[in-house]
Order: C-alpha cells, then structure tokens, then sequence
C-alpha cells in the first residue's frame, strides 16, 4: 500500500494510524509524552480562488518541505486531508512543544514560497495542540488536536492553542 501522498511527500492518512499507536505504546513504555498536532492552513481557499489550484498546489508543496526541514529527524507530518497536517512530537510534552510550534509559526509566516508564474506568495497556518494519553483513544487524542485548532482559528488565526486534558 502506498503510504506517502503523492503531492507533498508528507505520510498519508493511511500511514498515520498504524504510526500514531506505534508512538502511543513507545511513549507509555518509556514513560515519556508525546504530542500531537494538527495544522491548518489559514485562508487557503483564497490562495486557489486569487492564484490557481496550481499555485495552491505549490504551497502545500512549500510548507511541507519547510516543515520538514524545520522538525526534528525523529518527528513526523502527516497529510490529514486537504490543507490540514498532522505532526506528531514524540518525547515532547505539550509545554515544550508550544514554543516549538510558535517559532514554526512565526517562521511560515516569513518564509516567501515562489509560484510557477513567477509570483511569490506567503501563508499563515493555526496549530491545535494536545498530548497523547494512555487514557485517550488515537482517535480521542486527534479530537481534542482538532478542537484546539478551532480555538486557534478562533482566536484569530496564526497562533498556537494547547488543548489542556
Ligand atoms: P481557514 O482559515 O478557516 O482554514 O479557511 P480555509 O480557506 O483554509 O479553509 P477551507 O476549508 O474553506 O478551504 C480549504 C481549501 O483547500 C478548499 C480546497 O479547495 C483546498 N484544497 C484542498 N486540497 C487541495 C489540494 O490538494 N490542492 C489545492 N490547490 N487546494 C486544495
Ligand atoms: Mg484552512
Ligand atoms: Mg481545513
């Protein structure tokens, strides 16, 4: 099966579970936290109306490569769907992984993303944030991400919202 989206290189969502339980057994085996991320591109239905699926297309190719380049070896991004990524942080608890996440933000936010017609664009995203648990399901785990990101969408967009358990 094939376990990379084509698009962005980034693990698909068919990747994700397998990966995320594996990470939730380590973590309670050695006692650590991991978090968990969800990313949500701010705005991006504008990008395609102003600028093209092309171009949009070549954004999400550009934040994943600089999210990538951004993360640590051991972490990992996932394609959740569209324009929304999951990242999972092992041996980080949600405290550290707040500032981790904001100088990501604030970095996305300068980073100048070249388009095929030779225009430049650049994006904002908004970060949902919560720690896996050995009392939280996966999918629990991902729910409460996701409300933490439409906090931070709420909040205003282009910040980081921690969901606290
Ligand atoms: P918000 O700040 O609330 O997240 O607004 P938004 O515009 O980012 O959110 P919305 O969910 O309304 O729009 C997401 C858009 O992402 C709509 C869809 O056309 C676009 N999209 C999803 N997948 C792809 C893709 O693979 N390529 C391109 N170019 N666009 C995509
Ligand atoms: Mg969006
Ligand atoms: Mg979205």
């Amino acid at each position: 099966t094939c376990v990379v989206d084509q698009l962005t290189g980034a693990w698909n969502r068919h990747a994700m579970h397998s990966k995320l339980v594996q990470e939730l057994e380590r973590m309670i085996r050695n006692k650590q936290s991991c978090s968990i991320c969800m990313l949500d591109i701010d705005h991006f239905k504008h990008v395609n109306d102003s600028l093209g699926h092309i171009a949009g297309d070549q954004v999400l190719q550009a934040v994943v490569q600089f999210i990538t380049a951004q993360l640590r070896k051991y972490d990992s991004i996932f394609r959740y769907g569209g324009e929304e990524f999951l990242l999972c942080l092992p041996n980080t608890t949600d405290t550290e992984a707040e500032p981790i996440l904001n100088r990501l933000r604030a970095n996305l936010e300068k980073l100048v993303i070249p388009l095929h017609d030779g225009k430049t664009i650049s994006v904002t995203a908004s970060f949902g944030v919560t720690v896996m648990s050995i009392n939280k399901s996966i999918e629990e785990t991902i729910t409460m991400a996701d409300h933490a990101l439409l906090s931070a969408k709420a909040n205003g967009r282009n910040n980081v919202c921690i969901w606290k358990v």
